[in-house]
């Protein structure tokens, strides 16, 4: 065994041992609610869940939001989760992570594509801790490009809210940028007053990263300061998602902020407190349907792995069940519960309820690494270790980038230097 897996075992170890004593026992002594009901039930306390938990509670009055997460408080994790040298560690800690694998597949090469090569299984990344993945991404802070938002908004009228003037604004709301000094047009791309903490680098340039950016630059790839500005191609440093230069996940942000607000119903006649209220370890097993309406696939609650028990929680009339459990596992449980594709839910013996699609449309974005080794001084803690992008449009012929395609509008490959 490395030395590094070792020190990972050791962390899984104290993380497990902290959950057990702090949140485990705990709970043990919670008094469930022989029907627990609720306004909204949101599943996956993850990026999406810890945004929406704090939306509702804080845009909705007298209401109450239970949140389900398979996973443990980010709370504890040794400086696993909270500090960016640690990044690629966190990846690593099982206790953190679904640890999905992809199935063994060939494909074809995309240096000689009359050969098929046989990929092995591939770790598929996904978080399992509140933050969801955003606990454990690289922390870039880079949004989608107008154009993808736009092709969503053309499919319909009621799709226009997801066109790219909305989304900006939805964006510049989330977000606290803490750029020193920005220009008019670093202001028209971004916010400086939401919940989530976005930061140019804590690092200043060292060596290895001035001469990739020079060497770029020699190419003629376009200098960036700002990914998320007018322009999402070239060369240039990230900004993060940190405060402070510590991740500033979404449970950071987002979930511990809708915990803060807790208060009793303004009706007098009933003492209902409005809150959001988080069970950890609480795997979701499937949605549980309205059997009197058959025809309309309508949600009424959820069923749940608790404490060694399968517990049952419920939406009150005009409530809703809402997924937010990630690419990988919100289909799941919509399959798990008879929405998908027929011959995937009888393969399993489920019963289909309604046949859809359901994870098809899984796309990933491409990514390449150059890696270099730093002297040790070079990087500290702030550093996640991945900090210059090199964006730019994609080759299909699976050729070298040449230089027009970094000027490409619609950049969809992403280069990055890391730094050892
Ligand atoms: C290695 C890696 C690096 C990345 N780097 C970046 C980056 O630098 N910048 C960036 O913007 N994005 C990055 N991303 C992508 C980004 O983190 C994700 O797109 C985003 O976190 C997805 O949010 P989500 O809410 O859909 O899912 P998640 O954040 O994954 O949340 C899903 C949550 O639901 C919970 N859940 C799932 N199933 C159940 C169940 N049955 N019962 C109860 N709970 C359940 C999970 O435990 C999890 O907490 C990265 C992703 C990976 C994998």
């Amino acid at each position: 065994m490395s030395q590094q897996h070792s020190n990972v075992n050791q962390d899984d170890a104290k993380i497990r041992e902290y959950w057990i004593k702090n949140v485990c026992d705990r709970d043990k002594n919670t008094q469930f609610k022989p029907k627990e009901i609720y306004d909204f039930i949101i599943v996956g306390a993850g990026t999406a869940g810890c945004v929406l938990a704090r939306e509702l509670i804080h845009c909705i009055p007298n209401i109450n939001v239970l949140v389900l997460e398979a996973g443990g408080p980010d709370a504890y994790s040794n400086g696993i989760i909270s500090l960016p040298c640690n990044t690629f560690k966190a990846f690593q800690v099982s206790e953190h992570n679904w640890g999905y694998i992809t199935q063994e597949q060939k494909i074809q090469s995309f240096v000689d594509p009359t050969k098929e090569i046989l990929k092995n299984g591939f770790p598929y990344i996904c978080g399992k801790v509140w933050g969801g993945t955003s606990s454990l991404n690289a922390m870039v802070y880079m949004r989608g490009q107008a154009k993808w938002y736009n092709n969503w908004a053309a499919q319909g009228p009621e799709y226009k809210i997801w066109d790219w003037d909305h989304c900006l604004e939805a964006f510049k709301a989330v977000e606290n940028n803490s750029r020193k000094n920005p220009d008019e047009t670093f202001k028209k791309f971004h916010g400086f007053n939401g919940l989530l903490h976005v930061q140019d680098s804590q690092n200043g340039i060292y060596d290895v990263m001035s001469g990739l950016i020079d060497a770029a630059k020699n190419l003629g790839i376009p200098y960036n300061d700002d990914f998320n500005g007018e322009r999402q191609n070239g060369v240039g440093i990230f900004q993060f998602t940190m405060n402070d230069g510590k991740r500033c996940s979404l449970a950071e942000s987002y979930l511990k902020d809708a915990l803060k607000k807790v208060e009793l119903s303004p009706d007098s006649k009933s003492e209902k407190v409005v809150s959001v209220d988080v069970k950890s370890f609480a795997h979701v097993l499937n949605i549980i349907w309205d059997e009197e309406n058959k025809e309309e696939n309508i949600a009424i609650g959820v069923r749940y792995f608790c404490n060694g028990v399968v517990r049952e929680a419920f939406i009150a009339p005009k409530g809703e069940v809402i997924l937010c459990g990630g690419a990988f596992n919100s289909p799941k449980i919509l399959m798990l519960s008879g929405i998908g594709p027929k011959e995937n839910l009888e393969s399993n013996n489920i019963k289909v309820r309604k046949e859809l699609p359901v994870g098809r449309n899984l796309l990933d974005h491409s990514g390449f690494y150059i890696v270099a080794k730093s002297t040790p001084s070079a990087i500290n803690h702030w550093s996640n270790g991945a900090e210059i992008g090199i964006i730019h449009k994609a080759n299909v012929e699976g050729k070298i980038p040449c230089k027009d395609d970094f000027f490409d509008e619609n950049p969809d490959i992403e280069i990055m230097g890391m730094f050892d």
